[in-house]
């Protein structure tokens, strides 16, 4: 048992009678309503010191040491409203874990990699990736609303600044598309048709106010062949109140427009998580949900079910597991892939298939799906099957054909 983990303690009941989140609610220190839901006043008064962690909690002394070693190689910020769901009486508290650094994150085992470079064509410096045949990833920036202690995107990576396609509505981040890397993508869309979905992936997409989304959305919806948006978000987790009213009839203008929640602990189903994904749900935009599988954070049957069914009644459907990324300092984040398959094998026994997502890797060549082997042989005549139990069923693979 690692230092970090803890006994597996099911959660029952809502999430927001949890004592942990009474503790901190109000916030403190005290703001007004109007700021608290407010998006802008939670980016303008990000945590990302010592100091400002302070008010929150009292970090422990690891904590403010991995803090001050994170400077200038990995980032580390995040909302008030994420603190606000913070445990300050458990330094094990998943909210906490994902978003303070440890010593840990300063060890580099031999597996881990310092980089990650995917596969497929890179255009214009690597903004669009074209991995799959009919879909491209695009990224538009690289700030993100939380810089998750398990995530390459939390590397500092120093960019040169050029003339921007858009701006932000804070000027916090140096690494934003520009003119010249617009045009390049637009180009490459048009000429290759069979791209049909476009992926907005991490930086945060939501962290660009409604007139900035509004005007790329708009020219990537011109170009004829892109069919499909989708937009892979942390935002409901870390900071809900984006998604204003005005927000979701600017998406409703976009449909189809999916959009995929990353969700990993039952802690960042708030009241006001819930609220935006009704919200978001009774304006016909379809969500659904990634979950990376942490090590001593989720890494237990009894938290993911009760994530996977939460989720999936306030109508998100979980769609994928993700197994973590060797990535330089994650090493105490990553758990094996034996282990993450015992897991799905337990959850499909215990929740609605419709709320089990697809356990995936991700690697240089792009996702792919680890499956427990439930075929225990098969012949030209039959399939022998294993379920959940283990119990052994035959499925007859011979076709016979009848003439009428
Ligand atoms: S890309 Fe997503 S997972 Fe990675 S640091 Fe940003 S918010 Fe976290």
């Amino acid at each position: 048992m690692s230092r970090l983990s803890k006994p597996e303690t099911p959660f029952t009941g809502s999430v927001q009678n949890h004592p942990a989140l009474k503790i901190l609610r109000p916030p403190n220190p005290p703001v007004t309503v109007q700021q608290w839901s407010d998006w802008q006043w939670h980016l303008k008064n990000q945590i990302n010191t010592v100091a400002e962690l302070e008010k929150w909690l009292s970090p422990t002394v690891e904590e403010k040491r991995a803090i001050y070693f994170s400077q200038e190689k990995f980032h580390f910020s995040f909302t008030p409203y994420w603190a606000s769901l913070m445990d300050p009486s458990d330094f094990l508290c998943p909210i906490r874990r994902q978003a303070i650094p440890l010593d840990e994150e300063f060890r580099t085992s031999v597996y881990e990699p310092r980089d990650f470079i995917s596969d497929g064509v890179k255009v214009a410096q690597g903004r669009l990736t074209h991995l799959y045949p009919d879909r491209a990833i695009l990224s538009l920036h690289s700030a993100c609303v939380l810089y998750c202690r398990f995530c390459p995107q939390r590397k500092i990576v120093p960019r040169e600044s050029k003339t921007h396609f858009f701006s932000f509505s804070n000027s916090q981040d140096r690494s934003i598309l520009n003119e010249k890397e617009w045009s390049e993508i637009r180009e490459y869309l048009n000429s290759h048709p069979q791209i049909q979905e476009l992926i907005l992936s991490g930086g945060e997409p939501f962290l660009l106010n409604d007139e900035v989304l509004h005007q790329i959305f708009f020219n990537i919806k011109a170009i004829p062949s892109i069919k499909n948006l989708r937009i892979e978000t942390r935002i409901l987790s870390v900071l809900p109140q984006r998604i204003t009213s005005e927000c979701i009839q600017m998406l409703k203008e976009f449909q189809p427009l999916y959009l995929i929640l990353h969700v990993n602990h039952p802690r960042e189903i708030s009241p006001e998580f819930q609220d935006a994904c009704a919200k978001l749900a009774d304006s016909g935009i379809p969500l659904a949900s990634q979950t990376v599988l942490l090590k001593d954070l989720n890494d237990k049957v009894a938290t993911l079910s009760y994530l996977f069914s939460f989720l999936f009644n306030l109508r998100v459907r979980p769609y994928r597991l993700v197994q973590l990324l060797p990535f330089q300092g994650t090493e105490h984040f990553r758990t094996t892939i034996s282990g993450g398959l015992k897991i799905i094998e337990n959850l499909r026994g215990r929740i609605t298939g419709l709320s089990l997502p697809e356990y995936v890797v991700d690697t240089a060549g792009g996702k792919i799906s680890l499956r427990y082997e439930s075929i225990l042989s098969r012949n030209k005549k039959r399939v022998l099957l294993k379920n959940c139990e283990g119990k052994v069923f035959v499925y007859p693979e011979k076709i016979f054909s009848f003439s009428s």
